[in-house]
């Protein structure tokens, strides 16, 4: 009852949920008598858990952000969704996004932009800012979100929460919308780095809905927690930090470098051992990111043709049919992705643009893992800048995607990466948080858990 009287409060202001459940009290109160009568609960039991809009629910419409979608209802829930419910976890409703999960700041949602709560004439980031603005201003306790490019770990910045985009693999796709799929993984928010490995812990490990998930043991996070010992003066004693010097160069807000070299010092201060470390193809996956996403994204969204997905606008003809459809229901940033990746593609170009995004692939893969043989963990800045004003980048798309450069290359080599607050610069009424990001080795976000629990 306290978040919903919170929610009539915040979400006038806010506009992170595209859909509110209307079950809410009736679920919580499952789960109250589920208790009452002694039965086992989940971890999650009366845990209020947003979800963003491009994970299917059976029990509220998933629009992916987008028209084409609007009011379509999935005949199931998404894998990560069901281990939610399952563990006893309340869904409150679905988050904003920009429309399929492209954009930085969800003013590419078809329905509505999301508010930073910490100054609500800035965005939240994007895309899923609707998951990162619930989870801060307290409308929900965490939420999924996912991350092909940066969309769980720049809004957690942007909005100052924790964020984990976990190991490519690690959690089942099954149910998310497809942007780019060799790209996409499903991630946490949460209040604190305990709660978004609960979460984690919930909704990992391998499902036979999604032959890309892993079977790989998982190490149950939880434990981490109760093992620690806080009150040890250097509980991180021996840990090697590589801090990525590409991401400290021209072009990074002065107040992001500070407060990342204070969290460089607060890590030493831990016991950690801080040194730079270098990417060498670093700048080059932003390209190699664009390319490819633009290109999985322009397969992946043929699907909606009005006919087999989407909503269908009427034609005499069905070339037009497909036309029509496709050009009302998506919007201008999707149709733009759309032409870049079918261009990207065509036969005359493959080689010069997909190809050569992938041989870059690989680079930044080797590079990643050079530098974490030798370091346990590397650190950077999440994005160049603090929030920025709505309509800020909204009509110079290069700029929105120069904000990307410090997530992508995350996701190009498959890797975890946890996002935590780490200091704050001046703007809005109160400042702006800035967050670091964590970047671990492939299947170990328990260790970055355990690192995020200690420097937090
Ligand atoms: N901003 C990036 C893009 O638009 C990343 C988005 C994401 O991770 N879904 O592609």
């Amino acid at each position: 009852e306290s978040y919903i009287s919170r929610l009539s409060l915040t979400e006038p202001h806010l506009h992170s949920f595209l859909h509110i459940s209307d079950t809410l009290l009736r679920d919580a109160q499952l789960i109250d008598r589920k208790i009452e009568k002694g039965e086992d609960v989940g971890p999650l039991a009366g845990v209020l858990v947003g979800v963003k809009d491009n994970i299917c629910t059976a029990d509220m419409p998933s629009t992916g952000g987008s028209r084409i979608l609007e009011n379509y209802k999935a005949p199931f829930d998404a894998t990560a969704v069901r281990r939610v419910k399952e563990k006893d976890g309340i869904l409150i409703g679905k988050t904003n996004l920009d429309e399929f999960g492209m954009g930085s700041t969800t003013e590419a949602s078809s329905f509505q932009v999301t508010a930073n709560p910490w100054d609500l004439s800035r965005v939240p980031g994007g895309s899923s800012g609707g998951s990162a603005a619930a989870v801060s201003a307290r409308q929900c306790m965490v939420s999924l979100g996912s991350d092909t490019g940066g969309s769980v770990r720049q809004p957690a910045s942007f909005c100052g929460v924790v964020g984990l985009k976990p190991t490519y693999g690690r959690v089942s796709r099954f149910g998310l919308m497809a942007y780019a799929s060799s790209l996409d993984v499903i991630g946490c928010f949460g209040t604190s780095v305990a709660d978004t490995g609960i979460l984690l812990h919930v909704i990992s490990g391998h499902d036979r809905f999604d032959a890309t998930s892993s079977n790989r043991e998982f190490p149950d996070f939880l434990s981490q927690f109760t093992s620690i010992n806080l009150v040890e003066s250097k509980p991180l004693k021996g840990l090697k930090v590589g801090l990525i010097r590409e991401t400290l160069e021209d072009g990074v807000d002065n107040g992001v470098k500070s407060a990342i070299s204070g969290a460089a010092s607060h890590l030493e201060e831990l016991g950690c051992t801080v040194t730079e470390v270098s990417l060498p193809s670093f700048s080059l996956g932003l390209p190699a990111y664009y390319i490819l996403a633009s290109s999985e994204s322009s397969s992946n969204l043929s699907r909606y043709d009005g006919v087999r997905y989407g909503n269908q606008v009427f034609a005499e003809e069905l070339n037009a049919l497909y036309n029509d459809s496709r050009a009302k229901g998506f919007g201008p940033e999707v149709q733009m992705r759309i032409l870049m990746g079918t261009y990207a593609l065509s036969a005359g170009y493959y080689d010069a643009y997909y190809k050569r995004a992938q041989q870059v692939r690989t680079l930044i893969r080797k590079s990643f893992k050079d530098a974490l043989d030798d370091n346990d963990i590397l650190i950077s800045p999440v994005a160049p800048s603090a929030a920025y004003k709505i309509g800020e980048k909204k009509n110079d798309p290069l700029a929105m995607y120069a904000g990307d450069i410090m997530t992508v290359n995350v996701n190009l080599a498959g890797l975890p990466a946890l996002v935590l607050p780490c200091g704050f610069v001046e703007g809005g009424p109160v400042g702006l948080p800035v967050g670091l990001q964590m970047i671990g080795a492939a299947f170990d976000e328990a260790k970055l858990l355990k690192v995020g629990h200690i420097f937090e």
